[in-house]
């Protein structure tokens, strides 16, 4: 193999391409990413990156602070550019890919023909139907973050409207309860987090919202956003029941969709995201995924912990040149809101029990394992970082990578 490809200049693209020259590739490396920023940090995004000051208030242009937020989320610097030597194409978009010539298409006019691909384009997030006012938001860029951090620093308390109770709607409405803000979270499902955590795990996560004076509304959809005036500004949620809560600033988070729409045409598997085997590889042996956009034996991931981890088998394969190994990483993630942190590892299958081992949930400090047929499945912690990470290495132990080649 010559010529490596990486699509996708985020977490899982440079992690992959990190994995090839760590796993001794030597030719040449192009990667692709339709942002303009190089591989930044997503997570911070939703939480303190939002908090920070978006100007200063005497100059009016970006405060210390902020400049400082925005260096903390680079992912890679200038000697570990140079380290991996690849061909860096960013602000551009790939438009197609023939897999049986290995032919990319870029929103250039370019084509790149190239021995290997690594499909690392992520998800985007999923939008509310009609028009999206002034004042109404989705979070998965930077440059997201950014207008939404003006949005939310730039005058006294506003009253918020969080769409989506799930990951990025507890964020970022913990975020904004920490700015003052006069938050309200609406949940289109009975109780957020459910499929994640069960049912009474869940419910003990929910209860942060109401600590913090945040109101959680559940069972109700969303109609639309009404807004007024010359910029046509957001000054309303309409709820599917026909409540109007009155908004200053609207945050939609009600989930992501895997961004394959440039392979539609390709003759790759889509299903929910680029279907792969256990190895994150397509059926074209030359032609790889991981991350956000992969679907590995069945399953899509949307954590980050998954996306570096997927990169490192996926690259393993593409040298291989078949399935050398299998990814059977123990899924992990994290989230913090309203100062705690929660950690999940394992898979929640409904009919796992939870029992709290550590801790008390009256003092959002805990520590539960799921349990099914009296083996650990699971482990969920609030802010108890120790023993969970005893706990999980000892889950991950039951899980190791099993190599069939
Ligand atoms: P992405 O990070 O989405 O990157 C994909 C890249 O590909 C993007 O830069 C995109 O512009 C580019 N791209 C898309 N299409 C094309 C194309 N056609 N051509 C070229 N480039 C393209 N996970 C956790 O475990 N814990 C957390 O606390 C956490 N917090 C998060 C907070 C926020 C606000 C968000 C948005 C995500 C968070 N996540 C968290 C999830 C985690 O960040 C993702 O799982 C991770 O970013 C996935 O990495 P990825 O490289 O697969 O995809
Ligand atoms: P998410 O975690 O899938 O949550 C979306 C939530 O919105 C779900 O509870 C969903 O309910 C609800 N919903 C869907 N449609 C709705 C509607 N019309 N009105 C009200 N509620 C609605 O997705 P997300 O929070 O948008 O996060 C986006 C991505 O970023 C995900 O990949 C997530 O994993 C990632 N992320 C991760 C973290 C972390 O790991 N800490 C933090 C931030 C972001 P149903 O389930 O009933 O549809």
């Amino acid at each position: 193999m010559k010529s490596v490809t990486v699509i996708g200049a985020s977490l899982a693209g440079l992690y992959a391409a990190r994995a090839l020259r760590a796993q001794g590739y030597d030719g040449h490396l192009t990667i692709v990413g339709a942002e303009q920023h190089l591989p930044y940090d997503r997570p911070p995004l939703s939480k303190g990156f939002l908090t920070a000051p978006a100007t200063a208030p005497d100059t009016g242009t970006a405060s210390a602070e902020t400049a400082s937020a925005e260096a903390q989320l680079a992912l890679t610097d200038a000697e570990e550019i140079a380290g991996l030597d690849a061909a860096w194409l960013l602000g551009t978009r790939a438009t197609g890919l023939d897999p049986h010539r290995r032919a990319i298409r870029l929103d250039t006019g370019r084509t790149l023909t190239t021995d290997g691909v690594v499909l690392a384009t992520g998800a985007a997030p999923r939008r509310l139907p009609g028009p999206a006012p002034a004042g109404s938001h989705t979070l998965r860029t930077l440059d997201d973050a950014r207008a939404l951090r003006a949005d939310l620093t730039g005058g006294g308390p506003a009253r918020v409207v969080v769409i989506g109770g799930g990951f990025i709607g507890a964020e970022v409405a913990a975020s904004c309860a920490a700015l003052g803000h006069q938050v309200t979270v609406v949940e289109a499902a009975p109780l957020p987090l459910v499929p994640q955590l069960g049912h009474t795990m869940a419910e003990l996560c929910a209860r942060l919202h109401g600590d913090h004076g945040v109101a959680l509304l559940t069972g109700t959809g969303v109609r639309g956003l009404r807004s007024a005036g010359g910029d046509d500004r957001v000054t309303a949620v309409e709820l599917a029941d026909g409540r109007l809560l009155p908004a200053d600033v609207v945050v939609t988070g009600i989930g992501v969709r895997p961004a394959t729409g440039w392979l539609e045409g390709s003759g790759l598997p889509l299903g929910d995201g680029v279907r792969c085997d256990a190895g994150c590889v397509t059926p074209i042996p030359a032609v790889v995924a991981a991350g956000d956009v992969a679907q590995v034996a069945g399953a899509r991931a949307e954590h980050w912990t998954n996306a570096t981890e997927q990169a490192a088998t996926a690259v393993h394969n593409l040298l291989a040149g078949h399935t050398a190994r299998t990814h059977h990483a123990l899924p992990y993630f994290w989230s913090d809101q309203y100062g705690v942190r929660i950690q999940f590892a394992g898979r929640y299958r409904p009919g796992d029990v939870p029992r709290i081992v550590e801790g008390s949930p009256d003092d959002r400090s805990f520590l539960a394992r799921y349990e099914r047929d009296g083996r650990t499945t699971a482990v969920l912690a609030l802010n108890r970082p120790r023993p969970f990470m005893r706990l999980r290495r000892e889950l991950a132990r039951a899980v190791q990578p099993a190599a069939t080649a």
